[in-house]
């Protein structure tokens, strides 16, 4: 049996890896790589290896770091079963759908370019079709339940807490002597006490570990106290009339955020200040929160059985349509509009920005990760001036950063984890992947302090052996 790394290797994107067992190959994840546009567009078209001589896709989660290539596969010849839990499968028929759109839109817009100058036009990384189409591979499994992969091979889902559906994936190899090797990958780990999830677990025999390192050199804020803090800035905004713009993506911080707030004007601690979700992706992505009961936690589950809607509330209203949208332009009072996309890189977030970011009563609230260059990242810098659709808008609103709200474990909950995972002494290696190189080397030394096997931090293309 061998492990090979074709992404997400000293990066945090395009998470794939391969497992040989005898002559049949698994591919743990196919994410999208994501960096410089023609860069990314070449590694993510041409794949390191044949599609189809991959027997079975195991998911872990359907951000599209680890989804968001399948289009992709399925167009190269894969055409085996790709499993993953039933809430990964309805998040992605939604994302790889918008994503499929994002593609074709990007190279209609590149065409209109190439042909000015005369040169050749390129064609999308994957089509709607193709994005429709590959959904016919997928099956839903339930988390707990066994899946045969293989003769001898069997893979289980279990909680990793990081967003709806997100997985640990547990493979179970028989060997020819009739032991077994227990291979666990975490996909993206997520944290305790988040809002809506349940806890990540901790599964028993794991041997071979392949671990996420996003945040492996750093600490995050107290998670529980996210939600006081962001019942005062509310109160803050609410008593000076102005409003709250949130730039949030639309998979998990736009619900856990809909669900703090509602949570807060229950237990009275906020006004009922007017709520806006005005994103049309992100009002699709929380009709399937709704639908997928089953991964909540214990106060979200009890919520929904005593008929509540966990992101429903009297002054919450959900935006599909442009037009609403735009009269949110005319509203003088006080509210709150949640939007995307979280880097404030496109959609609708662009409008509310450009509206309310030069009055010094509203409140910019940051509660995601911003890339460098991003507009996001300006607006987290304070920038005096940033530029929307192209023209200077001064920054006069206030600006927040809440990053409790984080969906990965901190380096603290990874090494807690690998601890708790080699309670029983198991655990023989670890393979440290999606991390940049400072967060992979600094979650290997804290691991190595007191961990006797091996650490690996792999670089793309690396192939390692496993007994
Ligand atoms: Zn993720």
């Amino acid at each position: 049996m061998k492990i090979e790394f074709q992404g997400a290797a000293l990066t945090t994107t395009g998470s794939r890896h391969l497992l040989h067992i005898e002559d049949k190959t698994i591919l743990l994840d196919c994410g999208l790589y994501q960096g410089r546009r023609k860069e990314s567009y070449e590694k993510n078209k041409n794949f390191p290896f044949d599609p189809s001589r991959i027997t079975a896709l195991l998911l872990s989660h359907a951000h599209i770091d680890h989804c968001g290539n399948i289009p992709n596969l399925v167009k190269n010849g894969f055409t085996g079963p790709a499993y993953c839990t039933t809430a990964t499968l309805d998040l992605c028929s939604a994302l790889l759908r918008d994503s499929a759109h994002i593609q074709e839109k990007d190279v209609e817009y590149l065409n209109k370019k190439l042909a000015r100058k005369k040169e050749k036009p390129v064609e999308p990384l994957y089509t709607m079709e193709d994005a429709e189409r590959c959904l016919y591979n997928f099956h839903g499994v339930y988390y707990h339940n066994t899946i045969n992969v293989l003769e001898n091979v069997t893979a289980t889902f279990l909680d990793a807490g990081h967003i709806l559906g997100s997985a640990l994936t547990a493979i179970d190899v028989k060997n020819g002597d009739g032991k077994g090797h227990r291979i666990l990958f975490t996909g993206d780990l997520g944290r305790k006490d988040m809002p809506i999830l349940r806890n990540p677990e901790i599964p028993s025999g794991v041997n071979t570990l392949i671990m996420e390192s996003t945040y492996g050199n750093r600490v995050h804020g107290d998670i529980r106290l996210s939600e006081e803090k962001l019942g005062k800035i509310i109160n803050k905004i609410y008593a000076r009339k102005g409003k709250i713009i949130v730039p949030a993506f639309s998979v998990g911080r736009t619900q856990e955020l809909v669900y703090c707030i509602k949570r807060l004007m229950d237990g009275r601690q906020i006004p009922r200040i007017p709520v806006y979700v005005d994103s049309p992706l992100s009002v699709n992505v929380t009709e399937i929160f709704r639908q997928h009961y089953e991964c909540y936690d214990a106060p979200t589950r009890d919520l929904f059985l005593q008929g509540e809607d966990p992101f429903g509330f009297c002054c919450i209203t959900y935006i599909r349509k442009v037009e609403e949208s735009k009269e949110l332009n005319d509203m003088q009072d006080p509210c709150i509009i949640i939007s995307a996309s979280g880097m404030c890189e496109a959609g609708r977030i662009l409008h509310h920005l450009k509206n309310n970011i030069e009055n010094p009563r509203n409140l910019i609230l940051v509660v995601g990760f911003m890339s460098s260059e991003t507009l996001g990242r300006k607006i987290v810098e304070r920038a005096p001036v940033v530029r929307i659709f192209g023209e200077p808008y001064n920054l006069r609103a206030e600006v927040e950063i809440l990053n409790e709200f984080s969906a990965h474990a901190d380096s603290n909950d990874l090494v807690g984890f690998v601890h708790a995972l080699n309670k029983e002494g198991d655990l023989r290696r670890i393979f440290i992947v999606h991390g940049e190189e400072p967060q992979c080397t600094a979650l290997g030394n804290r691991i190595k302090a007191d961990f006797k096997g091996d650490v690996f931090i792999p670089k793309t293309g690396d192939i390692f052996p496993i007994d």
